[in-house]
C-alpha cells in the first residue's frame, strides 16, 4: 500500500490532552458523536473512528476548542 491508499483509507480519531481542556465544552456541543463530558465538565472522547472525507468537519471542532487540547490522529481503517 502506497502513502497515498494509507491516506484515503486512514481512520480519524480525536485525542484531547486531558493537561490542556479546561471544560469549555464546545467540542461536546459541536460534536456530541464523538465526545462526552465527565462530571465535572471536562471532555471525554468516545471510541468512534471516522473515515479520512470527515477530516474537514472534524478539523473545525479542534479549531473550535480554545485551549487547543484536541488533535486528530491517525489509524489504519477499522481500528
Ligand atoms: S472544547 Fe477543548 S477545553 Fe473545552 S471541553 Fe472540549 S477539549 Fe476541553
Amino acid at each position: 500500500m502506497n502513502s497515498t491508499e494509507d491516506f484515503r483509507t486512514a481512520a480519524l480519531r480525536y485525542a484531547v490532552d486531558t493537561a490542556l481542556c479546561a471544560g469549555h465544552g464546545r467540542c461536546y456541543s459541536l460534536d456530541p458523536d464523538h465526545f462526552d463530558s465527565d462530571d465535572v465538565g471536562y471532555a471525554v472522547v468516545l471510541d468512534r473512528a471516522e473515515s479520512a472525507s470527515r477530516r474537514a468537519a472534524m478539523e473545525d471542532v479542534v479549531a473550535a476548542c480554545p485551549e487547543g487540547a484536541i488533535s486528530i490522529v491517525e489509524g489504519p481503517a477499522g481500528s
